[in-house]
């Protein structure tokens, strides 16, 4: 079918007609569902064609982002920690947060805080944070002022360090709400939500002057999604709504005010691992289907490939650093 004449699809991004279409099966739990997808002529966003009535029902009690972590609320020793070293990374000095990089794992996020220029005290919203897990993590890292959005939570939480996760549309929340963020994030969130223009515009609204919004999504201008296509890992239909380019986040954000500063690639080894069980029909969730299948050294290949691509732009994975126009 031709660009622009099949009226039954227009892109929910910028407006543009189809380019392609495709039938993706549900995946991850292996209902076998299948769900109907185009991909836009201009912008080249692959959506949904049509949103579930009831895009909770896919968001079983079992998925992943909604196991609860009440034990990170209070650990003081790893506290005093973690903050040495988040002062140390983004605001300099501290031999001692050195050394202790040296045993402890990488604070994930010290890169997006970074790059996002966030000081000290800063206030940070998480859109579609699940039970919370990462403000748990910036909470210990001294970040305090922290609040979270997820619409599919079974129900709002308040932890014992006072953090708050209400179950609560993001849209919903900036109209009435006066708080404002130096930083809304995004962590592979974004896909879920069924109106990226609003979702952007409502973001935009909640953010200081000077804030960042930063946006971490799979990219379909990516090699994975090329090789795999409907068998992509990253599809997740029918949970992923979008799955969007460098050009299609750039019209979202234009529509909200908002210009792309940055954009990086951290997508790992899940691109081929992934994609090849699903390519063979295997669930993700099968338990033990990845080690039946892949040896370590073809693991560490995986890597490094992963590497490579992110080094080269062409990763499954993009984060974007947005800010007012
Ligand atoms: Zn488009």
């Amino acid at each position: 079918m031709n660009a622009g004449t099949d009226r039954g699809c227009v892109c929910r991004v910028c407006g543009g007609g189809v380019r392609e279409r495709f039938r993706v099966r549900e995946m991850m739990f292996g209902s076998g569902e299948e769900f109907d997808y185009f991909r836009c002529a201009d912008c080249g966003c692959v959506q949904i064609r049509e949103v579930p009535e009831d895009p909770a029902a896919y968001y079983p009690a079992g998925y992943f982002a909604f196991r609860a972590r009440p034990g990170l609320a209070r650990r003081p020793v790893r506290a005093a920690f973690d903050r040495m070293r988040v002062a140390s990374h983004l605001w300099g000095g501290g031999t001692a947060a050195r050394w202790i990089d040296r045993f402890a794992k990488p604070l994930d996020y010290i890169p997006w805080l970074r790059l996002a220029g966030v000081g000290p005290g800063a206030s940070i919203l998480d859109v579609g944070c699940g039970t919370g897990k990462l403000l748990l993590r910036l909470g210990l890292g001294g970040f305090e002022r922290c609040l979270g959005l997820d619409p599919f939570l079974p129900e709002s939480i308040r932890y014992p360090n006072g953090l708050r996760v209400l179950k609560r549309d993001l849209v919903d929340y900036a109209r009435t709400a006066r708080r404002r963020f130096d930083l809304v994030m995004f962590h592979h969130s974004y896909e879920h939500l069924p109106d990226p223009r609003a979702t952007l515009a409502a973001a935009a609204r909640l953010l200081r002057p000077d804030g960042c919004v930063l946006v971490r999504v799979p990219l379909a201008d990516s090699e994975a999604f090329e090789t795999y296509r409907e068998h992509w890992v990253q599809w997740d239909a029918p949970r992923h709504l979008y799955l969007h380019t460098r050009a299609s986040l750039a019209a979202a954000a234009a529509h909200a005010g908002l210009t792309v500063e940055r954009v990086t690639c951290d997508s790992t080894r899940l691109q081929f691992v992934g994609s090849e069980l699903y390519r063979r029909g295997i669930a993700l969730q099968t338990a033990g289907a990845v080690r039946a299948l892949f040896g370590p050294r073809e693991l560490r290949a995986f890597d490094r490939r992963a590497r490579e691509l992110n080094r080269l732009g062409r990763g499954d994975q993009g984060v974007f650093y947005l800010r007012r126009t």
